[in-house]
Order: structure tokens, then sequence, then C-alpha cells
């Protein structure tokens, strides 16, 4: 499916019951044509956009260096708004997750990773996901939706507020990184991605640098160029095995875009160098691709492209096909990364006993209507 019919027939539904205008994920240009309409001068964009993303506040009543009765004009035709947590769990670790429920009552998970010099924001892009990776969780699920422009920022305007960082701090910031590695897969909702991005990384608002975002992608072939060119973020690949027959059993999207496309895909990022690097993703599964000769073969693959890689200890859930390797399988397999150049550090699983490791997250309500209709359904007589 081309990545314009796939947007249209999973949009985001248009939002605003009581016919008001969210302000949130407009970007300045819709924000001022917005404002345009109740006969404000653009000037006054730059004033709402630093109240909404620089302070945070969700009340006209509260922008104070507006007019009284401007302020309640705003209020009559426009919200400012969040999405609403239906659940927030907090881990032995410190590790956090919300799910959120919007207004059509699909949800979708954010978890918030602390550590000691960064607090990373694990961001979702879909609820679900069309892929369909063996090991995730999320693939699971199946595509519902794609999530709009507001819902994604709206994702990080509730994480701030729950972190108490309004106005937005200059540094120690609790959420200083984001991660679009929450559910699914942001090169096939590339144009709500980017406009959320863009709005996250403005100066004048949430001001998150593009060297602190990090998009990681299964490997949609023909948008990781405009991403980087656009975007200019860092690119994470979850490349997660060496032959194309293994990597089109565990990530089918090879199917389409084989290894070596994407590898010259990636040779062509915008910007690499050695101090921006690809991030490759590799889940390590026991028995399955975690073998010293599976190492030396990833080596040689990725030759020339500055990198490093990332070994994933696989996160199980219910029913989950696989195992994860031996700790000291997954020792060996990154000191052989590591001699042939690459940082290979071992990504310690976070938030496990809240379900908010990597490939963990599927939205509970989903669970909940698959339980529901087991019990609904009556058994066909035998
Ligand atoms: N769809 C995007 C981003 C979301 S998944 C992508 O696939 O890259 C974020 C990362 O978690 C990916 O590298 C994914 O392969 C990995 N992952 C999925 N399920 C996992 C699991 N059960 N254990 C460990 N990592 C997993
Ligand atoms: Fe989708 Fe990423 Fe999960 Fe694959 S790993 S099913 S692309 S969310």
């Amino acid at each position: 499916m081309s990545t314009e019919r796939h947007a249209s027939r999973f949009a985001p539904p248009k939002p605003a019951a009581d016919g008001r205008i969210d302000l949130i994920g407009l970007d300045r240009g819709e924000l001022q044509a917005a404002l345009a309409e109740i006969g404000a001068e653009p000037f006054r964009a730059r004033q709402l956009w630093h109240w909404i993303y620089h302070r945070g506040v969700t009340e006209f009543d509260a922008m104070t260096n507006l007019a009284k009765d401007f302020r309640a004009r705003l209020a009559e035709r426009f919200t400012v708004g969040r999405p609403q947590a239906s659940a927030d769990n907090l881990s032995a670790d410190g590790t956090r997750k919300w799910l959120l429920r919007f207004a059509d009552g699909q949800e979708v998970e954010t978890v918030h990773i602390p550590e000691e010099d960064r607090g990373t924001l694990c961001v979702s892009s879909q609820v679900g996901c069309t892929l369909t990776c063996r090991f995730c969780h999320t693939g699971t699920q199946g595509l519902v939706r794609n999530l709009g422009a507001a819902e994604i920022v709206g994702q990080v305007m509730l994480a701030r507020d729950a972190l108490g960082e309004w106005p937005s701090p200059k540094d120690g910031r609790l959420l200083s990184n984001i991660v679009l590695m929450g559910m699914g897969e942001p090169l096939y909702n590339y144009d709500n991605v980017a406009k959320a991005l863009k709005i996250v990384m403005d100066h004048e608002g949430i001001s998150i640098s593009k060297r602190k975002i990090t998009l990681s992608t299964s490997g949609v072939v023909p948008m990781i160029r405009r991403a980087g060119a656009e975007l200019g973020v860092n690119l994470a690949v979850s490349l997660h095995a060496v032959s194309d027959e293994l990597r089109d059993r565990l990530v089918p999207l090879n199917r389409k875009y084989p290894i070596a496309e994407l590898l010259a895909a990636l040779r062509d990022y915008p910007g690499l160098s050695n101090a921006r690097r690809i991030t490759f993703e590799y889940v390590m599964l026991k028995g399955v691709n975690d073998s010293p000769a599976d190492a030396r073969a990833l080596v040689k693959l990725i030759e020339g492209i500055p990198a490093k890689i990332n070994l994933i200890p696989f996160n199980p859930w219910p029913g989950a096909p696989f195992e994860c390797s031996d700790w000291p399988t997954i020792e060996r397999f990154g000191d052989i990364v590591n001699a042939a150049g690459y940082a290979s550090p071992i990504r310690t699983p976070r938030g496990r006993d809240i379900l908010a490791a990597c490939g963990q997250l599927k939205s509970e309500s989903q669970r909940v209507r698959a339980s529901a209709r087991a019990q609904l359904t009556p058994t066909a007589p035998a």
C-alpha cells in the first residue's frame, strides 16, 4: 500500500465534539489562520505559541498579557487540549507509563524513562501497527488508526504536565530526549509525525533539539531520505537479522524492502558522520539471530556506515513465540561487534514490571475488548 493511501485510510478523526478547535497540533501558519478567523492579528499567534508551548498553559484566562475580552473570545472558539490519561503506572525503577485515551476512545501508551543524565520519552505514532514483526506485542494488535499531530504532541504535553516541567526549563530537564519507539511505525504516518516533531523542536516552545530526538523505523525505505532531509533527527533502524531469509520472517516488511535496499538508503542518510551515527537495533532472540557468525555477518553488512548497535534483550509478553538470549551470548555478540569498532551497548530493560519495555506496548482497550468478546461470544456447538 502506498504511504499516501495508507495515511488517508487510517486518518485520525476530526475532533471537537463541542465545535471548538484544539490549538494543539496546529503549526504556526495554521495557528495564525485560526486566530485570523476571530479577527486577531498575526503577532497574536506568537503570543499564543509562547503560552501554549513554553508555559504549558491550558486555560486562556491564565494568558495574562492578553486583554480579557480577547481571552473570552478565544475560549469561545478554541481549546488547548490534553489527551486523557486512563492509567498511570510507576515502575520500581522509576519508569512511568501512561495509557492515553483520545476523544474517540482509542488508546496508546507513552513511557518516560529517567536516567542519570537524561530523561527519555518513548512516544507512540499509531494506535497499533500495520506491520507484524513476530517478536513485537504491538504487532499482534493490527492497526487501528494513525495518530494526528495533536495526539503525538499531546503525549509530550501530558508528560511535561506530570513531570512539572513548565515553563520549558533550559537545562536539567526530566524530559530531555524523545524516541519514536512506542506503538506504531512512524514512517507510515509521516505527515503527522513530521508536523508534531516540528512543533516539539520549535525554539520558542518545547524546544527539544533534533539531536535529542530519535525516530525508529522497521525500514520504510522510500521515506527514510525524506525524514533525514526534512527533520534531521537521529535515525534508528530495527535490523534484527543479517540475512533476508531470516529478516523476512522476523520483520515481514523486509519482503518489500530487503536488506540491501535498506542499507543503500542508510548510506545516503543526510548528515551522517561519526558524530551523527545510525543506530541499529538488534533484538536478541535465543537460538534465532544471536550466534557469533551472525555478529560477524552484521559487522560486514554495515561496513562503512557510521553506526552504533543497540543490543536489545528480547522482552517477553504473554504468548510470545521467542525467548531472550542468555546473558553470556549477548555479551559475546556485543564483544564481536565492539572489536570491529562499533559501540554496542546492551539496552537494560526498563519498566518490565509494568510491561513498559520495548515491544511490550499494546493498548489495554484492545486487550479488554478481546477478552470481553471471548466472554460474549457463545461457543460454537461441537
Ligand atoms: N515501529 C518502529 C518503532 C517502534 S518499536 C520500529 O519497529 O522500529 C521500537 C523497537 O522495539 C524496535 O527496534 C522494535 O523492533 C523493538 N521491539 C519490538 N518488540 C520487542 C520485544 N518484544 N523485545 C525487545 N524489543 C522489541
Ligand atoms: Fe510495528 Fe515496530 Fe512492532 Fe514491527 S516492531 S510491529 S514495525 S511497532
